[in-house]
């Protein structure tokens, strides 16, 4: 699951989507102070969504060419007078020359849809500030997730949640319904104090990827350079052989599976250490340590850098052939067989070797398309846990053992020729199967019936060294129930 999903409220966050106790939006007047981009996208959804909007400006003469016809546009204490909710839409720097308004603000509703340039970048929340300029009035902190670009395109594209918290639950169900109006979906984040952490949503940088990526770019720069070592370096130091025109093409290509086989089996990893832990302590109710609990809801991203890696390696593969130095070694090779007059080169296992290799390879490229394609969100809905779990853990694992083929089909026998260990260093194949053969060798262990029933037993809640009640079926095919040491 990624930090996305985890970030979306599960329990706790209520969504008010389908509340029966919202009313459907009147034909109410909503107010807009501020005139600038998000204001201007505001107040157009508004309008499609029914509302009436009135727009606070300093400058009204000016910015009314900025609206539609159908919003009123005025200066800043007029609008307000006109309604009872009120989006400021004004960054928190300038909340301070609205002060002046806070008579007639008073009772009325003020909907804080402000961000921050940085992470907690103020000791208090814009909303608690706005709410401690306004004592009168009641902020609603919320839209805030929602950019101008989703407004206008109307919550068609882009996401569609709107979290929302306030102190006052009138107020937050007023906003909540303007929002379902407007064909967002509310999400009930509790009280003010939640404020932060909305307004350090939208500054997030794919909190969840920021593992796996640097994972995968640690990866990827050590197989580079160990990549580059054997194929360039070498060739330069000991035979003086120039083939520095390899980095861009070959040795990236060669690194790329290298960092997709290892990515997938970093996959299944987690799975085989959480096994060993359940195992170990006999129970399932025992906490993961935070690296491995961590390890687990980073899953679907490493899976799916894997997979983009992966892609990547078919296209550079295909435009191998493409390259001039291909070409040109094409030709050298046919002009040497000429010289020498071989006429049969055919070697039938290595025709035999490619075509497995090719082959294999875009078997794993094939499932590995459908885990990835699987895990996306509206795909992930449609299957039941059980098609999801097939899908991602079995065929997942599929992917991992054709993976693995494919691979030993290219390094062939390449390890047990000594001209291959290049400064003493081993092929690069024999390497990257250093983790996923762990994997599946451990997942076999794992499936020895012996250990298969007592992980699967450990799963359903059974615990070592402790009583349980169980439920015996009786010869007639009653049950019975009685007491039995679950060391047994
Ligand atoms: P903007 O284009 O710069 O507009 C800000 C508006 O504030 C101005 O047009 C101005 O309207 C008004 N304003 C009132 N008092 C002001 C003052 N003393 N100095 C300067 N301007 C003053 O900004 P924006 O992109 O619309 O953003 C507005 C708020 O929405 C911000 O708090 C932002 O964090 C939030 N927000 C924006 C987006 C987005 O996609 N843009 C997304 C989510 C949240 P008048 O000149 O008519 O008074």
């Amino acid at each position: 699951m990624s930090g996305g999903d985890m970030a979306k409220p599960l329990l706790g966050h209520r969504s008010m989507e389908g509340d029966s106790s919202i009313t459907p939006a009147a034909s109410r007047t909503i107010g807009v102070l501020g005139s600038g981009d998000f204001a201007r996208s505001l107040v157009m959804r508004l309008l499609c969504s029914g509302f009436k909007v009135v727009v606070g400006s300093r400058n009204p003469k000016r910015k009314a060419g900025l609206f539609p016809s159908a919003a009123e546009v005025t200066f800043q204490s007029e609008a307000v007078k006109k309604t009872d909710v009120v989006f400021v839409a004004v960054f928190r720097e300038h909340y301070s020359t609205l002060c002046d308004l806070a008579d007639v603000l008073a009772g009325k509703i003020l909907v804080d849809v402000s961000n921050n340039t940085k992470i907690n970048h103020h000791k208090q929340s814009n909303a608690e500030y706005l709410a401690s300029l306004f004592p009168a009035s009641t902020v609603v902190k919320g839209f805030n997730v929602v950019s101008a670009w989703t407004l206008q395109s109307g919550a068609r594209d882009g996401n569609k949640q709107v979290l929302i918290c306030s102190n006052n639950q009138e107020a937050k169900r007023t906003v909540a319904e303007i929002a379902q109006a407007m064909g967002f979906t509310p999400v009930d984040m509790g009280c003010m104090s939640s404020a932060c952490e909305i307004e350090n949503i939208p500054l997030r940088l794919l909190p969840a990827w920021k593992i796996p990526i640097l994972l995968s770019l640690g990866l990827f720069l050590c197989f580079f350079t160990y990549n580059l070592v054997r194929q360039v370096i070498h060739p330069y130091i000991r035979e003086q052989k120039n083939k520095f025109y390899k980095i861009p093409v070959e040795v990236v290509n060669t690194t790329l599976p290298c960092v997709a086989y290892i990515m997938l089996s970093l996959v299944y990893l987690p799975w085989v250490l959480a096994a060993c832990s359940q195992l170990y302590y006999g129970t399932k109710y025992r906490r993961f340590p935070e690296w491995l609990d961590q390890w687990l809801q980073h899953r679907k991203q490493i899976g799916l850098l894997s997979f983009f890696c992966a892609a990547l390696h078919t296209l550079y593969s295909l435009c191998l052939p493409m390259r001039r130095s291909h070409r040109y070694q094409l030709i050298e090779t046919a002009v040497k067989q000429a010289v020498e007059k071989k006429m049969n080169i055919w070697v039938e296992e290595e025709v035999w070797r490619m075509e497995i290799y090719i082959s294999v390879g875009i078997i794993a490229l094939g499932l590995l398309s459908l885990l990835a394609i699987t895990s996306l969100p509206s795909i992930a809905n449609s299957l039941n846990w059980r098609e999801f779990s097939f899908i991602q853990s079995t065929l997942g694992f599929i992917a991992l053992l054709v993976s693995t083929l494919h691979t030993l089909t290219y390094g062939w026998s390449r390890a047990f020729d000594e001209n291959q260990y290049k400064f003493y260093l081993p092929p690069t194949y024999t390497l990257t199967l250093l983790v996923p053969c762990t994997v599946i060798l451990a997942k076999v262990v794992f499936c020895l019936p012996c250990i298969w029933h007592r992980l699967q037993r450990i799963r359903r809640g059974w615990e070592k060294g402790r009583c349980v009640k169980f439920v015996l079926p009786s010869a007639t095919g009653e049950y019975s129930s009685g007491e039995s040491s679950s060391n047994v």
